[in-house]
């Protein structure tokens, strides 16, 4: 088994990390492996026992050409800023390039402390890791971006959280894992000569094309706000709630990171909060854009003295940037839900359509995913979806009206339009009631229901038989939902 690492952020970023090793697991087994995304990165493991595989990714054993290392990084932390944070459980064991060019870094996530662990062990539990595995790709199979999950690797010991919990090892794969509060980190410790090492290594990396820009900070930022906002418009648009959106779990390259107590909305309600460490409800379903537009305000400030250092005039132009972004998120929004809604062309009327939706959305308490695989389903004639959604038959009668007298502008015929809302809405996500139902067996020694979900997930918009249970949304009277980090 051959990476071929090719270490850039090692080689060239000295001093914006730590040099660590991984702890010795007593009994790694493979949990699972994802073959399909080990072919796009072009990761050669066809001749890999599962031993062989379970080794490297538990960190047992150091593949060629591995610098492993913790990144150092800041961050706010439900608005209060913590100046040392860094990967406390997270190792990169180092960079590939795939053969489209594209690069990843290989990261393990809950393989023991690093020199950024405080006083966390810099483990993780096996809950948590399948419940990334699991979400991550299903992301990724509906097109949010996001960080990948190659490899789940049970450790052999027990992770002490509020009880003794199996522990397992994550390998995650992200563009780069460099956040909001890596910038935070060195602007706070170190001044501007850092801050532009780093924007000038981000636009390298990830947005070589800025490099030609007047001020590649300014445009940095800018590009980074715009991916935020697309970010959240596509969250938004799926009902999914990230639940820690502190800012050092923001990534520059704009995918979703840090899968923690994340998941994704029932029944519709703006102030949907399902993390235990979330009492305020900072991080509710409809507070994101908010948080989004405060996390970039943070990330404006950081960047600051590499911005003003090439030009000092263009302060004001990132001020401008911050303040633009409400409009900003709202127009991506509007994409979003054109798409949804199946309104190909922009008019001005979608703006209340789309706000007049939500109003009723929060008024019914709607199943959010199942709703507009119903509305699709009223453009083939077909009401007994929508029937099922709605507490009466009539309930959104004159919204429904409104939609359809949108849709008469449009050039497709309606069969045509059904597909194309299919197409971009999810009948089968990572539903709360069959994660966690998964996650129990999985803990109790009982892969299937959690492999078989993933492959669900993995296939959201094209119904198949047999599959219906994983489209049904959450019994009537289960317990509220809560998740853990
Ligand atoms: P998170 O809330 O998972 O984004 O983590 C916030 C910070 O706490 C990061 O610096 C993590 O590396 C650190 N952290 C979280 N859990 C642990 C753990 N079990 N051991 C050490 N550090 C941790
Ligand atoms: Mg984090
Ligand atoms: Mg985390």
């Amino acid at each position: 088994m051959n990476f071929a690492f090719d270490n850039s952020f090692h080689d060239a970023m000295e001093g914006f990390y730590a040099p660590a090793e991984a702890a010795k697991p007593s009994a790694p087994a493979l949990l699972i492996f994802n073959h399909a995304l080990a072919g796009r990165l072009g990761l050669d493991v066809a001749g890999a026992s599962d031993a062989r595989l379970a080794g490297i990714f538990s960190g047992q054993d150091l593949p060629g050409g591995a610098n492993p290392l913790a990144f150092a990084y800041a961050g706010h932390q439900f608005g209060h800023f913590s100046s040392q944070l860094g990967d406390g459980r997270a190792l990169l064991l180092g960079e590939i390039v795939a053969p489209d060019g594209a690069r990843f870094d290989v990261q393990l996530k809950g393989s023991g402390p690093t020199p950024f662990s405080r006083n966390g062990d810099g483990k993780a539990a096996i809950g948590p890791v399948l419940r990334e595995y699991l979400v991550s790709e299903a992301m990724a199979a509906m097109g949010v971006p996001t960080t990948r999950s190659l490899a789940a690797v049970a450790t052999g010991d027990r992770v002490q959280r509020e009880r003794a919990h199996p522990g397992a090892v994550l390998t995650r794969i992200a563009s780069s894992h460099i956040r909001v509060g890596t910038f935070q980190f060195f602007a706070a410790h170190f001044g501007a000569d850092h801050v532009v090492q780093l924007s000038d290594y981000c636009v390298r990396r990830h947005f070589p094309e800025l490099a030609a820009a007047p001020n590649p900070h300014l445009a940095l930022l800018d590009r980074v706000i715009g991916l935020q906002c697309e970010l959240v418009a596509h969250w938004l648009g799926l009902g999914f709630i990230h639940g820690v959106m502190n800012t050092d779990n923001v990534a520059i390259s704009g995918e979703t990171i840090d899968y923690g107590p994340c998941a994704f909305m029932d029944r519709f309600a703006l102030d949907t909060v399902f993390s235990s460490i979330d009492a305020n409800g900072r991080y509710a379903y409809g507070r994101q854009p908010q948080i989004m537009h405060w996390n970039m305000a943070r990330f404006a400030e950081a960047l600051l003295p590499a911005i003003h250092a090439v030009g000092p005039e263009d302060v004001e132009r990132a001020k401008e940037l911050v303040t633009a972004i409400p409009e900003r998120f709202r127009a991506a929004w509007f994409a979003r839900m054109r798409l949804k809604l199946g309104l190909a062309s922009a008019d001005e009327a979608d703006a209340d359509l789309i706000d007049g939706l939500f109003g009723e959305l929060e008024r019914l308490n709607v199943d959010f995913t199942s709703f507009f695989r119903a509305l699709a389903m009223l453009l083939r004639g077909d009401a007994t979806m929508m029937e099922a959604v709605l507490p009466e038959p009539d309930a959104m009668a004159a919204w429904i009206a409104d939609w359809w007298a949108g849709l008469e502008r449009e050039a497709t015929g309606p069969v045509e339009r059904a597909a194309a809302m299919d197409a971009v809405n999810p009948l089968y996500i990572p539903r709360n009631h069959l994660v966690e139902a998964a996650l129990a067996a999985a803990e109790a020694g009982d892969m299937a229901p959690w492999t078989t979900l993933l492959e669900v997930v993995r296939h959201p918009y094209v119904a198949r038989a047999g599959w219906e249970t994983f489209a049904e949304p959450a019994p009537k009277d289960s317990a509220p939902y809560t998740t853990f980090c």
